[in-house]
């Protein structure tokens, strides 16, 4: 999962890309759910977020390191349940 640093300028241009639904406004910055994450495995090539992020402010979550494999088992669950 991937997750959004202090850095965040609040500037709400990830949140709709992402394609998980796992972004949203939290107390102060943007948030990413790591549970819903799956750093954009089985929708696109890359984290649609880090694409669009003005300040580079989203990064590997430190405890939240999953391989592609991982990434995508996460994929299908999440889709299989929606
Ligand atoms: Fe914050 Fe970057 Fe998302 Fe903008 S794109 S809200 S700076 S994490």
């Amino acid at each position: 999962a991937l997750r959004i640093t202090d850095e965040c300028i609040n500037c709400d241009v990830c949140e709709p890309q992402c394609p998980n639904d796992a972004i949203s406004m939290g107390e102060e910055i943007y948030i990413i759910s790591p549970a819903a994450c799956t750093e954009c495995v089985g929708h696109h090539d890359e984290p649609q977020c880090k694409v669009v992020c003005p300040v580079d402010c989203i990064e590997i979550h430190p405890q939240w390191k999953e391989g592609q494999d991982a990434l995508m088992a996460k994929y299908r669950v999440l889709t299989a349940s929606t």
